[in-house]
């Protein structure tokens, strides 16, 4: 195998893998939220801030359905994005606060792979250990 054709097959590895987020890249959320955010203990830039990620209707169950969400955060990424009520789970990734203006804290993303992968597990093949669904992972 040439380099050329190695590096482009490394470069394809890659692209599998969903990068972090920036405020250009859409993502479709890995499943849906079966838990309310509030058992998260991620503390968020400002009060507007918990207040959103920590919404709850009594009309809908989960925050695409509610056209009154307006923030996701995927806690295990520590990632935040704006919802699009577009019926699907789409979500386009923020790296500011819309509220306060405050950078929001860097994506854990890859880490989280990097960890996975350390630990021997596949996350596409393997049973994800409960402690990387959520943000507990980041204080092993
Ligand atoms: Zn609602
Ligand atoms: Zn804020």
């Amino acid at each position: 195998m040439s380099d050329r054709i190695g590096a482009r097959l490394a470069g394809e590895r890659r692209a599998d893998r969903p990068g972090p987020l920036s405020n250009m890249v859409y993502f479709d959320v890995d499943r849906p939220i079966d838990q309310p955010e509030a058992e998260a203990m991620t503390r968020h830039c400002c009060d507007q801030m918990t207040d959103q990620v920590n919404w709850q209707c009594d009309q809908h169950d989960e925050p695409f359905s509610c056209p009154d969400a307006l923030v996701y955060f995927a806690a295990k990424y520590q990632e935040y994005g704006l919802i699009i009520h577009d019926g699907g789970a789409s979500v386009i990734g923020i790296e500011f606060c819309p509220w306060c203006g405050g950078r929001l804290p860097e994506s854990q993303r890859d880490r989280w792979f990097q960890e996975l992968e350390s630990r021997g597990i596949d996350p596409w093949e393997d049973e994800v250990p409960a402690e990387f669904e959520d943000e507990r992972w980041l204080a092993l």
